[in-house]
């Protein structure tokens, strides 16, 4: 008889505190993100949690991403429930939940079609090519996008965003964008040249300080694309996905604008909320060119999957079901004016508010005298401050923290954001 072997034990489960954990990233991570000293371990709806137990409340929610909150059920059951079915095919053969996520997405966008990837990045590249495709046989290659734009980590997407901080140290810088001045009509007019073929905006610019685009400058564009025939393309990224109180953040800023009901870029990219936590980015195509992207021009092994399509399917249900659009869309202007009114009351360390809805900026006032001695940004300082006070949010440039909660943040927990914030505002005095 074989002498029986016990299997070997399992390797130890590894510390599931701070210190290994950060330990795992010195050793084996690419150090490309400056983190903050947070490990995280789980959530529940606007609250997420650190190994050390202590609690956050999240009005950042991974960049715009976590739209439902952190854990939830619906969420965690089209999860569950679609792979159960099927996971992946690819997009040699056609499934469900993509053809019907497009026909919702292009349902609340307008006439038109729309492509799946993974990311945002990866969304802006497809509106790269459709604008190339589109004035190839004229050779027409050069798209302008705005200073102070963020659109993306691709070689493709730092050519394309408007700030030399990406770009630095991967020159050659891919040839074909040029960057003009945000909400300056006029600049953009000038800037175009027989080479080029498109204009990329974001509606609300997210990384570049929350910054809207005015209405004037949105139809202005608009007429001038067409005057051109320049496609007009907009990154919905990070204001997209009812984020603005509409689906669109041009459907929002053009609400009443006369002339603003017609208004629909050309092309739009989409990503981050979308998906609510789980990867997938798609772009819309308007009906004229939603064909240029013709069979073996563009495709991504991931794009689509009926897994990533069901989660975004679910999340879009949750979001009509329970009325988010408008329950964030005033919890927002309450955030706002709340905002302001710190501005009102402190003028020394909050200087305005900025954006609209669920993505808005705190803008701090210049010299705070706290903040003098270290020689990270005002921004950095004020958020590390508010995590040691339990609240979660993400910085936009130097001088501004943003606010991009759930889309069903409760007003209680709005409520308890402002009194952490309005802390700290008192303490820096
Ligand atoms: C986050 C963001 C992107 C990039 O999206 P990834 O998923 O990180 O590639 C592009 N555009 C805007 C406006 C964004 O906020």
């Amino acid at each position: 008889m074989n002498e029986i072997v016990p299997p070997p034990s399992p390797p130890p489960i590894v510390r599931n505190d701070y210190e290994s954990i950060r330990e795992l990233f010195t050793k084996n991570v690419v150090p490309s993100y400056g983190r903050f000293e947070l490990v995280l371990s789980h959530g529940d709806g606007s609250y997420v949690f650190d190994v050390t137990g202590k609690r956050y409340l999240d009005l950042g929610t991974g960049i715009a991403v976590c739209c439902l909150g952190h854990a939830h059920p619906a969420i965690t059951e089209a999860l569950v429930e679609q792979s159960r079915k099927l996971i992946h095919v690819s997009n040699l053969y056609f499934t469900e939940p993509q053809g019907r996520l497009a026909a919702e997405l292009v349902k609340r966008i307008g006439d038109g079609k729309v492509f799946f990837c993974n990311s945002g990045a990866e969304a802006n590249e497809g509106l790269y090519k459709l604008a190339r495709k589109f004035g190839h046989d004229e050779g027409r290659f050069e798209i302008l996008t705005a200073t102070n734009s963020f659109h993306g980590r691709t070689l493709a997407g730092i050519a394309a965003t408007g700030q030399d901080k990406v770009k630095k140290g991967f020159e050659p810088i891919m040839t074909g964008f040029r960057h003009v001045p945000f909400n300056d009509l006029a600049a953009a007019r000038k800037a175009i040249s027989p080479a080029t073929v498109a204009i990329l905006i974001e509606g609300v610019q997210g990384e570049g300080g929350v910054t809207p685009a005015t209405p004037e400058y949105l139809l202005g564009l608009r007429a001038l694309c067409d005057e051109k025939k320049l496609l007009l393309l907009m990154d919905g990224v990070q204001c997209g996905h009812y984020r603005t109180g509409k689906f669109q953040s041009f459907q929002k800023i053009l609400e009443g604008v006369p002339g603003g009901e017609k208004f629909l870029p050309d092309g739009l990219s989409m990503a981050k909320s979308l998906g609510g936590g789980f990867p997938i980015g798609a772009f819309w195509v308007r009906a004229p060119c939603a064909d240029l992207l013709s069979a073996g021009t563009h495709g991504t092994t991931y794009g689509g999957t009926p897994l990533a399509c069901a989660v975004a399917l679910k999340i879009l249900e949750v979001i009509d079901k329970e009325k988010l659009a408008e329950q964030s869309q005033q919890l927002g202007a309450w955030l706002k004016s709340e905002i302001e009114r710190l501005a009102k009351t402190y003028p020394t360390v909050v200087k305005s508010a900025r954006g609209m809805g669920f993505i808005l900026g705190l803008e701090l006032a210049e010299n705070i005298p706290a903040f003098a001695t270290s020689d990270k940004t005002p921004a950095l300082q004020f958020v590390n401050r508010l995590h040691a006070a339990g609240l979660m949010t993400v910085p936009a440039g130097n001088q501004i923290v943003r606010l991009l909660p759930a889309l069903n943040l409760k007003a209680q927990e709005a409520g308890e954001g402002i009194a952490i914030i309005e802390n700290l505002v008192k303490s820096l005095v």
